[in-house]
């Protein structure tokens, strides 16, 4: 499939891991935009939220789970972070596989939209 993060799960694009199961990946993104900006996602190609559903849901219950615990690794959890996922074109969604954005590590800009 030609999925850009399903390639850096088979390792055949490298990417700088920070947390990997059988079932999530976690990996700094590579334009970060915020001092801290890690990508966690399934292994299981899901395009995006709009695909999430109650077969899947325990796959991206993982997932979520990671967020929490990569969040925590990286020492966000005190200060606090944003966790985001772009879901279609008006929200500027790029790769068409689920992920979650954990952005951190300064104030962030309040504004959602
Ligand atoms: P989105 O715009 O929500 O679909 O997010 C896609 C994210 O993937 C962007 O923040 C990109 O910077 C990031 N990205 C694209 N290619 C790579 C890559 N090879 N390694 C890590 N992150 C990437
Ligand atoms: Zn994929």
């Amino acid at each position: 499939m030609d999925c850009l993060f399903c390639k850096i799960i088979a390792g055949e694009i490298p990417s700088n891991k920070v947390y990997e199961d059988d079932f999530v990946l976690a990996f700094h993104d590579i334009a970060p935009q915020a001092p801290t900006h890690v990508l966690v996602i399934p292994k299981a190609h899901i395009p995006s939220m709009a695909a999430v559903n109650e077969e899947n849901a325990e796959i991206v219950s993982k997932v979520l789970s990671a967020v929490s615990k990569v969040a925590k690794e990286l020492g966000l959890e005190e200060n606090g972070y944003r966790v985001v996922s772009n879901c279609g074109e008006y929200a500027g969604q790029t790769v068409h596989h689920l992920h979650f954005h954990i952005l951190g590590g300064k104030q962030l800009d309040l504004k959602m939209c």
